[in-house]
């Protein structure tokens, strides 16, 4: 695949879409976007935006679409395995305004919430209510739910608790429902 890269007309369109503030375009602002913590590899994107809605991410997928841009979307950055690098340059799609736990239910053991959520902020919240969300890599107090579900990530409760992809009901790029818990014994 020939990707195309983004011309000040389609940079123009991003700033429409997003607004200017939610738009980066300097080398040294872009640098934490050019890594994770895959160990010394390091990729620059050509723009990097934060935006704050499902229209806008839309819009912006719409837009890289036509014009054949390669997109990257982005968590917290902790993955070890280069997923968030921006190996084709392009566009990051930074999910980290995406932050918020829209519902607990209760009665039914489940949850919707935002990929930008930072997983022990989510757990914690859960288990105010007295309900366990198991899933709980050793990152979970930096990394995001969203990187967590498009990763497949875990730790030590997966023995017991079985492996994220058991807890995700529905999702998207925006928006991920999960199963809990009752409180039982936690390990
Ligand atoms: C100290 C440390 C300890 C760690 N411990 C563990 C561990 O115990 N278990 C484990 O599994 N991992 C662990 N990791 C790795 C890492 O934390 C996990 O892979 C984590 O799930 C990555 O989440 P993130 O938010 O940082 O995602 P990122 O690294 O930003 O992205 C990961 C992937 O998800 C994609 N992505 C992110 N958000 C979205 C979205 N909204 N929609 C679509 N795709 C999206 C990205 O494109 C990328 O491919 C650890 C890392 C560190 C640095």
């Amino acid at each position: 695949m020939v990707y195309n890269k983004i011309t000040p007309d389609i940079l123009s369109a991003i700033n429409q879409i997003v607004g200017s503030d939610a738009v980066i375009t300097g080398h040294d602002e872009m640098e934490q976007f050019s890594h994770d913590e895959t160990e010394d590899l390091r990729y620059y994107p050509e723009v990097v935006v934060k935006p704050k809605s499902t229209v806008e991410v839309a819009a912006l997928l719409k837009l890289c679409n036509e014009h054949l841009i390669p997109v990257t979307p982005r968590g917290a950055g902790t993955g070890l395995s280069g997923g968030a690098l921006p190996v084709m340059g392009g566009l990051v799609i930074a999910m980290e305004r995406f932050n918020q736990v829209i519902a607990i239910d209760e009665q039914n053991l489940q949850a919707t919430v935002e990929p930008g959520v930072i997983t022990e902020e989510f757990m914690n919240q859960v288990a105010a209510k007295g309900l366990l969300y198991p899933i709980d890599p050793a990152s979970k107090g930096s990394c995001f739910i969203g990187g967590n579900v498009s990763h497949g990530s875990g730790g030590p409760r997966v023995v017991k608790y079985g492996t994220i992809r058991e807890y995700i009901l529905n999702r998207n790029w925006c928006c991920h429902q999960a199963k809990l818990y009752g409180r039982g014994p936690i390990l």
